[in-house]
């Protein structure tokens, strides 16, 4: 998609701070961390978010999500993370092209969400 900011990541168009890549996937920093530990991962294939997930898609998504615990380990957290997919307006999601951020760090996270 041309006017997606990490299509153009994937295209390199956009430089990134890569974590891992392969055919399907790309893993890369989040340009505003959270906390020590905060990279994103996220298909090479345009999709907008977790809501326009089709059945088809099911093999990419347990691909994204299967690398999370050796890369999240790999980049310092090492007993544990945090996965966040915003999705859509209620997720408060930014850039619609689907990501997962890995979160974490060497010592425990701020407890989930404040009560809405
Ligand atoms: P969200 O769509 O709300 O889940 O968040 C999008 C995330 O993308 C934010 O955490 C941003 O800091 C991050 N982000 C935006 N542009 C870039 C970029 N060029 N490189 C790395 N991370 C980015
Ligand atoms: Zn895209």
């Amino acid at each position: 998609m041309t006017d997606c900011i990490f299509c153009k990541i994937v295209a390199g168009k956009i430089p990134s701070r890569k974590v891992y890549e392969d055919d399907d996937m790309l893993a890369f920093h989040d340009i505003n961390p959270v906390a020590p530990v905060h990279f994103m991962i996220i298909p090479k294939k345009h999709i907008d978010s977790l809501a326009q997930v089709k059945p088809e898609d099911a093999p990419l998504l347990g691909k994204l999500f299967s690398a999370a615990g050796r890369l999240a380990k790999e980049q310092g957290s090492p007993d544990g993370f945090r996965t966040i997919v915003n999705t859509g307006r209620i997720g408060r999601q930014d850039v619609y092209h689907l990501h997962i951020h890995i979160i974490g760090g060497p010592e425990p996270l701020p407890r989930m969400l404040e009560k809405a």
